[in-house]
């Protein structure tokens, strides 16, 4: 065991996921999840090696899931006393313009989370139960926020801002913001380190069933697909990603659709589930090969998305090093990564169709030797950059 590690907490409105992971070994020491906290059925769940320990009882709130967690570590290891913990690390969606990189939460830091909360309701009073309830559980550890949108703090202007009226724009600070920055941080930097090059124009594509794309040049991002909020952008699992804000007038006048019910509509209801009726990539999979025509259109637009974006990222930059695949579809659906690549080949992209194939846990390279492009899949991994990120505040 290394002599460091940070306990890495991601705290949902019903929900805490938390890991311990050594950063400078890059392992996992051990995982959990407690979910469905103030409903009428709880459930934890711990993993440390091959130990796995679960319990269900009702879980009243965060406060009482991370007891829990502590119950957890106590009864299936490892003692939290001797891990050497060096700080907390709190994934937080939304930062705003106050942050372009980690914090150490103070009582300043903790107010501009709050105050960021109308720029995420979904997230931030989530991420505030859950720093809340860990400051108690560890008040003598620091407790850092790692923020999805710093990656994307230093934008330029020209993609940051939206071409919507400058005072009413900056009144309500509505901006691209971005999100899932902590994994293109991640994974770009990864690439550039495996390749030995800091100077890369790239584009990260993180498939998820959130999803989005970023252009990073020289390890800065230049743009990217989210934008105010993760609604933006590509297809995913239940978003609609890009749709002319227009059909919100038209579903509220025609439809007599409250905002709200739009709100639901475009972030759960649409994207492949509204498609397809399922939100998981392996299920639409199944669809077409049975022959289901709304599903294999599907993929249609969410291939012709991804083709629209490459493109785009690639004139933005006035070129294009490298294209790394991420997350649960990136690194595992090779179908998926083999028909975008076709339809890459007028920028002489070569698709190694064997490596494609291999199924790992690696990062890897997928392009044939001599494409002009380079295609790679790289595991994400957010805790260790949460973790990472934390440590250099400490
Ligand atoms: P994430 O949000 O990164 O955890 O990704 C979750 C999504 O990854 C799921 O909803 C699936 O659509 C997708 N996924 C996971 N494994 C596979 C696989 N083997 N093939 C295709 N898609 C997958």
């Amino acid at each position: 065991m290394s002599d460091k590690s940070v306990l890495v907490v991601n705290s949902g409105s019903s929900s805490i996921k938390y890991q311990l992971v050594e950063p400078e070994t890059g392992r996992c020491i051990a995982k959990g999840l407690v979910e469905a906290i103030g409903e009428a059925g709880g459930h934890a769940k711990h993993t440390f090696g091959e130990e796995v320990k679960e319990l269900d009882r009702v879980i009243d709130d965060h406060t009482v899931g991370m007891e829990i967690m502590e119950q957890l570590f106590a009864e299936v290891g490892p003692d939290l006393a001797s891990c050497h913990i060096v700080a907390v690390g709190h994934r937080i969606v939304q930062g705003g313009k106050y942050f372009a990189g980690p914090a150490l939460i103070d009582d300043d830091v903790h107010q501009k989370i709050v105050d960021l909360c109308p720029l995420g309701p979904l997230h931030n009073p989530a991420h505030l139960k859950g720093i809340d309830a860990a400051r108690k559980i560890f008040p003598d550890l620091p407790h850092v926020a790692v923020f999805d949108t710093a990656f994307f703090q230093g934008l330029p202007e020209e993609a940051a801002r939206y071409a919507l009226n400058r005072e009413v724009a900056d009144k309500y600070e509505i901006r691209r913001y971005g999100a899932h920055g902590t994994s293109h941080q991640f994974v770009s930097g990864e690439v550039a380190a495996i390749l030995g090059r800091d100077d890369l124009k790239q584009i990260v594509l993180h498939l998820g069933n959130g999803a989005s794309a970023s252009a990073v040049v020289a390890g800065k991002a230049v743009d990217t697909s989210m934008g105010l909020t993760p609604l933006e952008g590509l297809v995913m699992g239940g978003r609609t990603g890009d749709i002319d804000p227009a059909a919100v007038f038209h579903l509220a006048r025609e439809a007599k659709m409250s905002i709200d019910e739009i709100d639901d509509l475009f972030n759960k209801q649409s994207g492949m589930k509204g498609l397809t009726g399922d939100n998981d990539m392996r299920r639409v999979w199944e669809r077409i090969a049975s022959g289901d025509e709304n599903a294999q259109a599907a993929m249609d637009i969410y291939v012709h998305r991804l083709v629209k974006y490459v493109g785009a990222y690639h004139a933005v930059m006035g070129g294009l090093d490298v294209i790394t695949f991420t997350a649960g579809i990136g690194e595992n659906d090779a179908a998926l990564r083999a028909r975008l690549i076709d339809r890459l080949g007028f920028l002489g992209v070569e698709l190694d169709e064997e490596a494609n194939a291999r199924r790992s846990d690696e990062a890897r390279t997928i392009s044939k030797e001599g494409s002009r492009v380079r295609v790679m899949v790289v595991p994400t991994n957010e805790e260790m950059a949460i973790a990472r990120q934390a440590m250099t505040l400490v």
